[in-house]
């Protein structure tokens, strides 16, 4: 997303009103855009990351940490540089759902070198040491999917109250002021999903049942506690409220181009089945609320934390006023591939508005791209602007963009903008953001390197939709990287026209380690064939030190060697003295933990239960111009 345009949000009754206008809009725009630039080819791999991040107050006299409020006081300054000389920027900055987040990416893509792979982690620490340096005393920034007390008895500096009967949250423990308010979108996306759905949505997550912990697990709101919550709340779970507890958390993002839109097309979907791979190997969220939950990653909470479907669409009511039963959330994985290859592997019921997919289909569309589009326009806007009513659909493509970007799905195909020298391009979305820099950039560059791998030697890691979603519920699941077994293709480097197999044979399961490092005679591993693409390419030392670093780490990962995010995590507030086995974190608890995190990526202390030993990459904040100019051949 751009700068976040400027504006009017309209009601939401003036929106609900508009709904059809903006999808008939956005429909018309997506088929003008769809015949200019389908012949566009020749684009080079460029891509770039995007990593969201926490502001953090810590209190070292009364030993409590918490959300600063500030983001937008701190993302005006970092913009002046982008505004004053946007092409020399090394970073970018925008703003996210939280008024304690920022998102930075690079100032512009990465190209198809393999040195680029050598920036990643610096360009990384470059944007982290730029917006410290704007920071108070004892404020820092903190890249963690979840803070741990989000919600719970004073988490926010300044301190806040949520308010239960007004506002746009509603929430009994997140108040509208831990919402973005530099920019409209956020609060009117939250009163509008709040308002489609009906009621505040409902978020209820398993609690990690320690010893001490209650049976059953039963939560007295007190003085806030209304008719909703009660019977919203779910015994033995940690009930939240508010969208805030999902998109008020930090994630990883990859954007990669490809060449032409067939490539774009075949990266989505053979990327889709590492989608919960890489959910699992990342899991870095295992609190919530000021409770240990018994999952280790935000999916679900941020899939129901944006769940605006009526109760006729969640299928609790006979179907009345809407038009569809729908099984997901906008929050979701993907329901459909969109390649010839993944076709046959579509085997997910696909709900879409029968005309629309004509009207596609009549424009020259051909089916499994009609179907995808039409299947993203079930749902309504949730965010309208006066001025972005009435726009010139040969032009504009606002209306198919506010409803492409609030599918927020594991994978995202997106079009070429208008008037811009950028291609088609997919984006990789499942990914937790992990506590350092040389983690973030480790799974940055093995995602890259996948594509190449998935690209040159035409792989073909396609399972059934269906087992994926059976995936994406495991893969947050307490310790899945160890406990748990996934759906993957045994077969991935056949020639894919020679297969004639309906796919369910085809797929066997796996533990991570087998996937990520291989299996003696079934399996070669994904790091393998990484290893094995880049033994036929020419690479400096530097970069290779820097790979090897890298690949190690995910490696290990996958084994078990070393503890995911999340179980660290865990086992730190387990083992923490003032623990009293109630999976409760308070916030000394929460203090000292976080506390550890910052001398962890300051590098005060090390980490090796969660690092290894080898943490030192060889990256560089420039590529020095002879080894870029001897690397001839892009990746
Ligand atoms: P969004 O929030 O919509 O996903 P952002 O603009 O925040 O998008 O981030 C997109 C990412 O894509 C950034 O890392 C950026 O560097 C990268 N990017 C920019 N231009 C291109 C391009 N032409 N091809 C691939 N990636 C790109
Ligand atoms: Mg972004
Ligand atoms: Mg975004
Ligand atoms: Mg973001
Ligand atoms: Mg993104």
């Amino acid at each position: 997303m751009g700068l976040l345009s400027e504006g009017s949000p309209l009601t939401w009754e003036e929106t609900k009103n508009l709904a059809d206008h903006v999808r008939k809009h956005g429909i018309i725009q997506f088929i003008n855009l769809y015949k200019r630039l389908k012949e566009r080819q020749g684009d080079l791999l460029k891509w770039g990351d995007e990593v969201e991040y926490m502001l953090v107050k810590f209190d070292d006299e009364a030993k409590t940490a918490k959300l600063s409020l500030r983001a937008a006081e701190i993302l005006r300054t970092l913009n002046e540089k982008e505004q004053n000389d946007p092409n020399n920027i090394k970073s970018l900055w925008r703003p996210e759902y939280g008024a304690y987040m920022l998102e930075g990416t690079p100032g512009k893509p990465y190209g198809g070198l393999l040195v680029h792979f050598n920036v990643v982690e610096a360009n990384m620490r470059y944007r982290r040491q730029e917006a410290s340096k704007l920071l108070g005393p004892n404020e820092v920034l903190m890249s963690v999917t979840n803070f741990p007390r989000t919600g719970a008895h004073d988490f926010t500096d300044p301190p806040t109250q949520p308010t239960p009967n007004s506002g746009a949250s509603r929430s009994l423990f997140f108040p509208d002021e831990a919402i973005y308010l530099g920019h409209p979108r956020f609060k009117t996306l939250t009163r509008n999903i709040r308002q489609r759905r009906g009621e505040k949505v409902v978020i209820n997550i398993p609690i990690y049942k320690d010893k001490n912990v209650p049976s059953p697990f039963k939560e007295d709101f007190g003085t806030l506690a209304n008719d909703e919550s009660s019977s919203a709340a779910k015994e033995d779970h940690i009930y939240m409220d508010a969208m805030g507890f999902g998109m008020g958390c930090c994630c990883l993002q990859l954007t990669f181009q490809a060449c032409n839109i067939e490539e774009a097309r075949t990266l989505y979907d053979q990327l889709t089945p590492l989608c919960p791979i890489m959910l699992a190997l990342t899991a870095a969220s295992p609190f919530y609320r000021g409770y240990i939950s018994d999952v280790d990653c935000r999916w679900n909470v941020i899939s129901c934390s944006v769940d605006c479907r009526t109760e006729e669409e969640r299928g609790l009511k006979p179907l009345k006023e809407n038009k569809f039963r729908i099984n997901k959330s906008r929050y979701d994985s993907i329901d459909s591939y969109l390649s010839e290859q993944g076709e046959k592997y579509n085997d997910v019921p696909l709900i879409y508005d029968d005309e629309i997919y004509k009207q596609l289909m009549d424009n020259g569309i051909d089916k499994l791209l009609a179907q995808h589009i039409a299947h993203l326009f079930i749902r309504d806007t949730v965010s309208l602007f006066s001025e972005k009513v009435h726009q010139n659909d040969l032009e504009n493509t606002d209306h198919f963009e506010n409803i492409q970007s609030t599918n927020w799905q594991t994978m995202r195909f997106k079009p070429p903008p208008p008037n811009s020298s950028i291609g088609w391009r997919v984006e990789f979305r499942p990914c937790e953001v992990q506590i350092t820099d040389f983690e973030n950039a480790a799974i940055v560059c093995f995602i890259v390197l996948l594509t190449r791998v998935i690209l040159s030697y035409k792989l073909n890691l396609l399972i059934p939709i269906s087992k994926v979603d059976k995936n994406m519920a495991r893969a947050q699941k307490r310790n899945a990287i160890i406990a748990e077994k996934f759906w993957f293709r045994q077969d991935i480097t056949s020639d894919v026209k020679q297969q004639e197999d309906d796919g369910q044979a085809e797929c066997t399961e796996f533990t991570i380690n087998e996937i990520i490092n291989g299996k003696d005679g079934v399996f070669p591993g994904l790091i393998p064939l990484v290893n094995s693409y880049l033994a036929s390419m020419d690479i400096d030392a530097d970069t290779h030190c820097t790979i090897q670093a890298y690949m190690k780490l995910i490696q290990k990962r996958a084994s078990g060697e070393l503890l995911t995010t999340a179980s660290w995590l865990r086992k730190e507030v387990i083992s923490h003295p003032e623990y009293k086995n109630d999976s409760v974190i308070t916030q000394r608890i929460n203090y000292d933990l976080l506390k550890k995190i910052q001398k962890i990526v300051a590098n005060e202390i090390s980490c090796p239960e969660l690092l290894g030993t080898c943490i030192s990459s060889k990256t560089n904040e420039t590529i020095p111009a002879a080894v870029a100019k001897a690397e001839k051949v892009p990746i």
